[in-house]
Order: structure tokens, then sequence, then C-alpha cells
């Protein structure tokens, strides 16, 4: 694209199709009220139509090569600020006020950047393309292989939902992968350091029952059997069959 050499590392694979655009900031519901803190802005191509909504819009691009496209931008419009840098490093002040996530995510750090806009009271709702594998991951319900930490954080922040299906031919360079776009109106802002935990040792071995995970993390086994037996759940029963509601529960039970 205009001789740039897309960087694989950084996850540079571009979208220009206009009307997919345009589609993401419909399913992202932005207006002319909102902050929208876009990730990995590339070339620009979701923050012109993000910018046109005349949204705040605060974009970070690691990629300083791409300064010759978003300055021009930055100089367009007047509520676009681009600050190059690395996202997960930068300070949350960068940011003020309540704020809607929206961006086509470079696939090497999805659950990181997804988890720190989780982590954010500030943030009303996420729209990010990731891949398709990801999205399903992320909506799937208890009981399958799909289901895990992504699962549960992402339904206990709200409901999230697949918005589209975007073919790998959409991106420049294409990926070797199909991506989607998920939406999360966030309900529970800001996830609890201990539900996250325990959903974390319960998943950490997928072949092991919660009991014997949920130990090995060093969980008291009293109360982890109390908590099974008060939760109405088989001593064998395995992580993946908890809803994410039973998580809360049961971290209220052995984290106290
Ligand atoms: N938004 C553009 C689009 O849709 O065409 C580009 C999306 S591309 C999938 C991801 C972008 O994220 C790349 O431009 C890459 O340089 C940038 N990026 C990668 N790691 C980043 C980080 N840690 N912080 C900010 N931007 C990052």
């Amino acid at each position: 694209m205009n001789g740039f050499k897309h960087s694989h590392s950084l996850g540079q694979n571009f979208l220009t199709d206009k009307n997919l655009l345009s589609a993401i900031v419909a399913d992202a519901g932005v207006t002319a009220s909102d902050t929208v803190v876009e990730v990995g802005a590339g070339q620009g191509a979701l923050t012109r139509p993000l910018a046109e909504t005349g949204a705040r819009v605060i974009a970070f691009e690691i990629d300083t090569r791409l300064e010759e496209y978003l300055r021009p931008l930055e100089e367009k419009y007047p509520n676009l600020t681009v600050i190059f840098g690395d996202f997960m490093k930068s300070a949350p002040e960068l940011i003020s006020g309540r704020f809607k996530a929206v961006a086509n995510l470079p696939y090497y750090i999805t659950t990181p950047v997804l988890f720190r806009f989780l982590d954010d009271e500030r943030c009303d709702s996420v729209t990010v393309m990731v891949q398709k594998e990801v999205a399903e991951r992320i909506v799937a319900s208890p009981g399958g292989k799909d289901y895990g930490v992504l699962s549960v954080s992402c339904n206990l922040a709200g409901k999230p939902k697949i918005t589209r299906i975007v073919g790998r031919q959409m991106f420049t360079p294409p990926p070797n992968v199909d991506s989607a776009v998920v939406h999360i109106d966030v309900e529970n802002p800001a996830r609890s350091e201990k539900v996250s935990a325990v959903v974390k040792s319960a998943f950490a071995m997928r072949r092991k029952t919660l009991y014997n995970c949920l130990s090995s993390a060093g969980y008291d086994k009293a109360k982890i059997t109390s908590a099974l037996a008060t939760l109405g759940l088989d001593p064998s029963v395995r992580g993946e069959r908890l809803t994410p509601e039973q998580f809360v529960k049961l971290a209220e039970m052995i984290t106290n």
C-alpha cells in the first residue's frame, strides 16, 4: 500500500473497504458527544471515519513510520489526537473521561489490550476486530472447548456479541486467518482482581478438576470443598462447567 512495508510482528494488516469501516463505526454506536480510543491507527483507515463522526478521537500508534499518514489527518480533524507509542505502556491519564474503545487490534496483543479496557472503569463499550477464533472464545458459553478466561471475563463485563465476520481478503496484506468484530457494552466496569485470579487458576490446567486447579494455586482446600457444595457443584467438576456468575460466588467464598 503506497510502497509502505508492513510489519508482520506489529500486526500491520490494514483495512481499506470504506463500507466495512463505516459498518465498524456503526457497530460501535459512536456519536459526536463521545470520546473514542483507538489502538493501532495504522494509516488511519478507521481513524478517519471515527473522526468524521465529530467524536473526540484519541488514536495510539506504535510505529513512527506512520506519522506521514497520521499527522496530516490530525491537521484535518481538530477533534483527533494521535499518540505515538506503545498503548500498553501509555499512562491512563492520556485519556480523560469516559470513552468507547474502537479498534482493528494488532493480533499479538489482543488479550492484554482487551483486558486493559475491561479493567478501566471509564470504558463504556469495546468494539474490536480480532481473530475469528478469539471472537468465538469471547462469546463462548460454559461447557465447550472455547470457553475459558476470555469468555468469563468478557461475559462478566457485559454481553459480548459478534457483529460481523470479516474475511482475511479484506486486509492488506491478508493474514492467515479470518477475523470478526466483537462488541461489548460494558455493564459491570472494572474486573475484580480476586475473581480474575480465581478464573485464571481454574483454567490453568484444563484437564484437571476445578478443586485440583484451585488447591494447586494455593486456595484453602476446606473452603474450596465447602464452596463447591454450597454452589451445588460436583466435587469433581471442571472449571469449564461454571457460569461467570458462579465464578463470582466461588471467588467470594474462597478468598474471604
Ligand atoms: N487501524 C488500522 C486499520 O484498520 O487499517 C491498522 C490496524 S493494524 C491491524 C494494527 C496497528 O496497530 C498497526 O498499525 C500497528 O503498528 C499498531 N500497533 C501494534 N502494536 C501496538 C501497540 N503496542 N500500541 C499501539 N499501536 C500498536
